[in-house]
């Protein structure tokens, strides 16, 4: 147990690293994300192998360029920790306990499969996030991906829709039913769901003569429908509620800074993917309350 846990979380930290790579390199177009070596902003000195550790590095630096003593923010080791967090939290949902079973159960392979995906769109997620925190954009080198590949991670993980796809191609009884009928509704979500957003936004902007919502959020939700199907709407909605609560509460502390809605988006899709009917019911709960 110790040796798996060990290993998801170096490989979170090293994902969480490249993560950090990304959000720095990919809205500064003219920098490729794999090439040069990642150098000091201020000395120029190419950071050497073992000073690019992630986390670890960090704290036998100190903090600060081994050269010019300038200081490295926080930010990397800690998104480097959160990312290896994430990836433990998700192989406890997608596999289970961490022991032998992990990897001899019959059901290992697609928990496993499960566990790649999830991986993979937690760190997509991340990555919006610190990019659209940093430059209030949310590149097309991400969302578009996702809305390409995001009905066939549905397909290799139906489980993230949560058992109810809104399209049924396949009678339930066949064997491929989940898959397919996942795949279907990816491409569906993201279809419906960019076309309401879109005309929504279109309407917005004819009536209140401004952007209500960015076109890379609209993207980024058809992303999300590519995967989750209609679930990406609840997603929607838990991001606005997260977002008005949130936004509020910050703005007290930080007056004039505009808060961007992509790291809400991501919050919401990924408490979604996970807990996607609780949440469901407790909006419908809230719902009926307040209808009462
Ligand atoms: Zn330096």
């Amino acid at each position: 147990m110790p040796v798996i846990l060990g290993a998801l979380g170096a490989i979170g930290a090293c994902v969480g690293s490249f993560l950090n790579v990304v959000a720095y390199r990919l809205p500064r177009a003219c920098m490729s994300v794999v090439r040069p070596a990642s150098r000091c902003p201020r000395c120029q000195t190419p950071i050497a192998a073992y000073d690019n550790v992630p986390v670890l590095a960090w704290f036998w630096l100190r903090g600060k360029c081994r050269r010019c003593r300038l200081p490295i923010s926080f930010r990397y080791p800690a998104v480097e920790m959160f990312t290896a967090g994430l990836f433990v939290l998700v192989a406890m949902w997608t596999v289970g306990p961490l022991g032998r079973d992990a990897f001899l159960s019959p059901r290992a392979g697609q928990a496993w499969i499960e566990w790649g995906v999830g991986a993979l769109v937690t760190g997509g997620l991340l990555a919006l996030s610190l990019i659209d925190f940093d430059h209030y954009i949310l590149p097309d080198e991400i969302t578009k991906t996702g809305i390409i590949i995001g009905p066939l991670l549905a397909f290799a993980a139906p489980r993230f829709q949560h058992g109810s796809p809104f399209v049924r191609v396949l009678d339930s009884a066949h064997e491929w039913a989940p898959r397919v009928n996942a795949l279907a509704s990816g491409i569906a979500g993201a279809a419906v769901a960019s076309a309401l957003l879109y005309g929504v936004g279109w309407l917005g902007s004819k009536i209140f003569k401004k952007e209500a919502m960015g076109f890379g959020d609209v993207k980024m939700i058809a992303a999300m429908g590519g995967l989750l199907g209609l679930w990406a709407l609840l997603a929607l909605a838990v991001a606005s509620i997260l977002g008005a609560v949130i936004g509020l509460s910050a703005r007290g502390f930080q007056r004039n800074r505009y808060i961007p809605f992509g790291p809400f988006l991501a919050a919401g899709m990924w408490l979604v993917m996970w807990f996607g009917p609780e949440l469901l019911h407790g909006w419908l709960t809230l719902f009926a309350r307040g209808r009462a």
